[in-house]
């Protein structure tokens, strides 16, 4: 069938020279819409709720109707993107409203999930990453089952439930799985912080000078779920440790809010070397000792082995 917005044109086009084309214009353009399948269906089914001579009345709205449709269905622009036209009747009458399309919606439901996650200098595709994406291996196993798990359950919780010390070499995807589990969180309203720790140690010694660190601090450690991202990766400051670290800790175990960590190394490891032996020098392992206690109430530890999946340079 030939497109009726076509003569719709033709006729908006020879309005303007007006007198008797223009006249022969809307006449053709006006039969051809009372034709179209469509309009012609929904006069059908509507009919008892309908004035006899509401097609005619209803001229304008039909126009605006398959202008619209038929600019969505070749990919025009229309003047309301993203949304689909619907014939409705109103008052005896027929009127046309706006549905937003499926695609809209979905750039909707994506924007609302994003804003769930926070994130703090970490990769941008761990924006898509997902649960059912993950790739399975023996050696990533345990740590999907612990991460689907926490997933599924902390919407529901009763009680208290820990995060996961994901830890293991690098390139097997701890990073892509903190990411994947934050996404799904989103979907259930969680509102999750993921930060990448090593960044956020150096923009925190940044703004000691200015006490700007304290808020920043505040608001990462109120989070729902927090995530820090390669934690145990370079030598810690002690300031950072005890001032920085330790806060969030220390509030995090009292209001009993779960952490997830990732590392290279394992809490064991983490508690004898990193949160030891700071830049100052000499060990301190009884702070280091309270730490890790904290650091292990807040999560569990899981080893993730397998193939190194970051691009080949
Ligand atoms: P790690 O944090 O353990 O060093 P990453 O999470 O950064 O490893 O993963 C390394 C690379 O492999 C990244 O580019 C990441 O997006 C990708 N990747 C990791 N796991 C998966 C997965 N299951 N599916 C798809 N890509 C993955
Ligand atoms: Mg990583």
């Amino acid at each position: 069938m030939e497109s009726v917005s076509k003569y719709i044109r033709q006729f908006l086009r020879e309005r303007t020279i007006n007198g008797e084309g223009a006249r022969k214009g809307f006449e053709v353009a006006s039969q051809k819409i009372k034709a179209d399948p469509e309009i012609r269906k929904f006069i059908n089914q509507h009919q008892s709720q309908l004035a006899d001579d509401a097609a005619d009345r209803s001229i304008a709205k039909l126009r605006e109707y398959v202008m619209v449709r038929d600019a969505e269905k070749n990919d025009q622009a229309s003047f309301v993107p993203g949304y689909t036209p619907q014939l409705i009747v109103s008052d005896h009458l027929i009127d046309v409203t706006y549905k937003p399309t499926e695609e809209l919606l979905a750039k909707r439901k994506a924007v609302r999930m994003a804003r769930r996650v926070t994130t703090l200098s970490m990769p941008k595709d761990i924006l898509n990453a997902s649960l059912d994406d993950f790739e399975q291996s023996d050696g990533r196993f345990a740590a999907l089952t612990m991460a689907v798990k926490f997933s599924d359950q902390y919407p529901s919780r009763k009680q208290f439930m820990p995060g996961c010390y994901l830890y293991g070499p690098f390139g097997v995807g701890k990073t892509y799985l903190l990411g994947a589990v934050a996404n799904d969180l989103a979907k259930s309203g969680v509102l999750t912080t993921l930060i990448h720790f090593p960044s956020f140690e150096s923009e925190m010694k940044a703004s000691i000078g200015d006490n700007s660190y304290l808020k920043k601090i505040d608001s990462v450690k109120k989070s729902q779920v927090l995530m820090l991202d390669d934690i145990g990766a370079n030598t810690l400051s002690t300031w950072v440790r005890d001032e920085v670290l330790g806060v969030i800790l220390e509030y995090r175990m009292q209001q009993q809010l779960p952490m997830f960590f990732s590392s290279n190394i394992s809490m064991e490891k983490l508690a004898d070397s990193w949160l030891t032996f700071t830049n100052r020098g000499e060990g301190e392992p009884l702070k280091a000792q309270r730490l890790m206690q904290r650091i292990r109430f807040l999560s569990r530890e899981v080893k993730l082995t397998g193939s190194d999946r970051r691009p080949k340079k």
